[in-house]
């Protein structure tokens, strides 16, 4: 309480504030961020957003989005300097600045005050405040909260409120994870008060697919999927050569993993793909088989119990190698599949 207390004091004269989510965002880290812009600039706030890398298509439609400076584009130096001067820094939906590439250092050198809003295991300790609660659905569901915690709910426009709900959506994949509790709904029921065009949302994220990414996903499917019903894993390999093929373009990738995870009798799911700064690895399970554990002892990552994700800098045949090696010694937690059939 008394940390929200100085937080709030930390709002009350305009600041210049940087905010950020981690590389290669998605709806929950880019909403976040949009909506956590608009807010401060409706406090008068000096307000920039930092992506450290593009974002797919398909968050285009997020209001504030054309003001967003993607590091990674050319816009190194120019982030350089905003970040250097900063008062104010946030980290939406990541805690530990490897998640930000090259800007971790930047950030971790920067002598602005930090806030951390997240919902991610594996925090690191940098930031002055912090945000964290790993039990919640989405950084949007957090930061909702923030600004109800500051009497500021009057603040969130609709705009801003269809930012935050495609967080929730998307982090709950539809309201569907084991993550989607009473509070998520509740939020989102105060979210559609506010305006938020739910429907809206979900077509211009779901339904937004390019010819290309349908055909891929087909490709993927037919030709990349592999069963291993043994241990109760299905993964896909993909090499650059099938992005190319199918001019991939960021974010085409994107929920391609739940396909495998789709799967009757499967417990972990996992897409590897070979990206031009080396092999990333994408996990989902379900029940208690701790995917994030997985990807921080072998692949350099983490994330959250059933979906997390990781690097190798091995190429693509040896990542798999490595991966299908590692799949005896976790037989028998594979095995123990959670989900029970309810008996009709
Ligand atoms: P996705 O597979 O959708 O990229 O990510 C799933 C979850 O794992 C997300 O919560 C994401 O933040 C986390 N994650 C993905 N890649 C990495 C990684 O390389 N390192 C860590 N620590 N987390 C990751
Ligand atoms: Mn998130």
């Amino acid at each position: 309480m008394q940390a929200l207390q100085a937080f709030q004091n930390l709002l009350l004269d305009p600041k210049r504030v940087m905010i950020t989510g981690h590389a290669s965002p998605d709806a929950d880290a880019l909403g976040s961020a949009l909506a956590l812009a608009a807010y401060l600039d409706k406090k008068g706030h000096q307000v920039q957003v930092i992506s450290p890398t593009d974002y797919p298509q398909f968050l285009h439609w997020m209001h504030g989005h054309q003001k967003v400076l993607v590091f990674n584009d050319g816009n190194e130096k120019k982030s350089a300097s905003i970040i250097s001067e900063a008062d104010l820094i946030f980290c939406l939906d990541f805690s530990s600045l490897n998640r930000i590439d090259k800007m971790g250092a930047l950030v971790r050198d920067a002598s602005a005050i930090k806030v951390v809003i997240d919902h991610h295991t594996g925090k690191e300790d940098f930031a002055d405040y912090e945000f964290w609660d790993t039990k919640a659905a989405a950084t949007c569901e957090l930061l909702y909260q923030l600004m109800v915690d500051l009497d500021d709910r009057s603040l969130i426009d609709k705009p801003m409120a269809e930012c935050l709900y495609a967080g929730i959506m998307t982090d709950t994949g539809s309201f569907r994870h084991p993550n989607t509790t009473q509070h998520v709904h509740e939020v989102v029921a105060d979210l559609i008060s506010l305006g938020a065009d739910t429907s809206k949302v979900s077509k211009l994220v779901y339904d937004n697919n390019s010819l290309d990414r349908l055909r891929f996903i087909g490709f993927a499917l037919s030709e990349r999927l592999v069963v291993l019903p043994k241990y109760k894993t299905a993964y896909f390999a993909i090499s650059a050569e099938d992005l190319k093929r199918f001019n991939s373009r960021t974010g085409d990738t994107e929920g391609l993993v739940n396909y495998a995870l789709s799967i009757e009798g499967i417990t972990m799911a996992a897409i590897i793909i070979d990206r031009n700064e080396g092999v990333k690895m994408s996990f989902r399970s379900i029940g208690d088989f701790a995917v994030n554990e997985l990807a921080n002892k072998h692949f350099e990552g983490g994330g959250h119990k059933n979906a997390a994700g990781g690097i190798s800098k091995l190429t693509l045949e040896e990542t798999v190698d490595k991966f299908l090696k590692l799949l005896p010694l976790y037989k028998s937690q594979l095995d123990k599949n959670q989900i029970e059939k309810e008996k009709s």
